[in-house]
């Protein structure tokens, strides 16, 4: 069994501190760059974007963890 303390309720992060980007390597050319966090469409989400180094395009999977954190990978947009 787990004990927690009931005065702290588990909060998620507001997703203003999250940073403007993240790194994430490209699943074309390997490349790591940073990739912009567009929180318009939600905390979670997935969009195409282009690799700043070799212009293919790459899905952006964005995912929030339980505590609120950010994460992001890249993948093949083409199937
Ligand atoms: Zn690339």
């Amino acid at each position: 069994m787990e004990k927690k303390p009931k005065s702290s309720r588990l909060r998620l992060k507001d997703a203003a501190f999250w940073p403007p980007s993240l790194p994430a390597a490209c699943p074309f050319c390997g490349e790591t760059t940073d990739v912009a966090i567009d929180l318009s469409g939600g905390r979670n989400q997935s969009y195409v974007e282009d690799c700043v180094e070799c212009c293919r395009p790459s899905l952006v999977h964005l995912h929030t963890d339980e505590m609120g954190d950010p994460s992001l990978w890249l993948e093949r947009g083409d199937g």
